[in-house]
């Protein structure tokens, strides 16, 4: 095999194996973000569910406070029709002011039953609103903890990808301008996999049969060659 390219195709190896492991560490690592994420979207639906629950406590508590002030009203007016009672003569206003009365007496004994009725619902509607946020609370600590876990195991993957890109830069400086970029354009038209063996006639990069005297050619190792199916590099394997 002529040494230059024997020279050139390591280089080639070796860039290839930073680019697949370099791969592997950005799917790793966007997988990291999407479980973050997916974490963060589980925490949140709770955070809603728990914010419904208390905006209808809310409206609960003013449902109540508004029968409280209709309740005290119709007491104000009764006190007030008990004294004018006092003072009426004729007897058809006196009729008059009695049904009133009556009428506010009804009234106020509804507006009780409804309160009763509210105060039941009330305290249930507190009890789910304390068992959601007691959940939601557990929730968020949870999620913090595995946040941190997920975080220190990206910061590994984050150097070890720094590290690669480093090594990268240093083939490239041993490699000319013109191998890295064929380098370059196989990576991008082999989607990811630019530089694959051929072993047994057979390229592993798009795993189909080549032809017997390209393979013997491939042996010979003169140049730096293409699959002639895939077009990625190839390089001849005897192992
Ligand atoms: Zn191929």
């Amino acid at each position: 095999m002529n040494p230059s390219v024997k020279k050139e195709l390591d280089i080639l190896i070796r860039l290839q194996e930073t680019e697949t492991r370099a791969q592997e560490l950005r799917a790793a690592i966007k997988d990291v973000e999407m479980r973050q994420l997916q974490l963060e979207e589980v925490l949140n639906s709770e955070r809603l569910q728990l914010e419904e629950r208390e905006s209808a406590l809310m409206k609960l508590k003013k449902q109540y406070t508004g029968f409280e002030e209709d309740l005290r009203y119709n007491e104000e007016r009764l006190k007030k029709s008990e004294q004018t009672l006092r003072t009426v003569t004729n007897n058809r206003d006196y009729q008059v002011l009695l049904r009133e009365m009556d009428d506010n007496r009804k009234a106020n004994s509804r507006i009780q039953e409804a309160m009763v009725a509210l105060i039941d619902e009330l305290t249930s509607m507190e009890i789910s609103v304390t068992e959601i946020q007691g959940r939601v609370d557990e929730e968020a600590r949870r999620v913090e903890e595995q946040k941190a876990e997920l975080l220190t195991s990206c910061t590994r993957e984050r150097d070890s990808l720094a590290s690669l890109e480093e090594e990268r830069r240093s083939l490239g400086n041993l490699a000319s301008a013109r191998l890295m970029k064929l380098f370059d354009q196989a990576i991008r038209l082999g989607g990811g996999i630019g530089v694959s063996c051929v072993r047994g006639n057979i390229c592993k990069g798009c795993f189909m049969k080549l032809p017997p005297q390209f393979c013997i050619e491939l042996q010979r190792g003169n140049e730096i060659s293409r699959c002639p199916r895939c077009n990625r590099i190839v390089y001849w394997d005897d192992i």
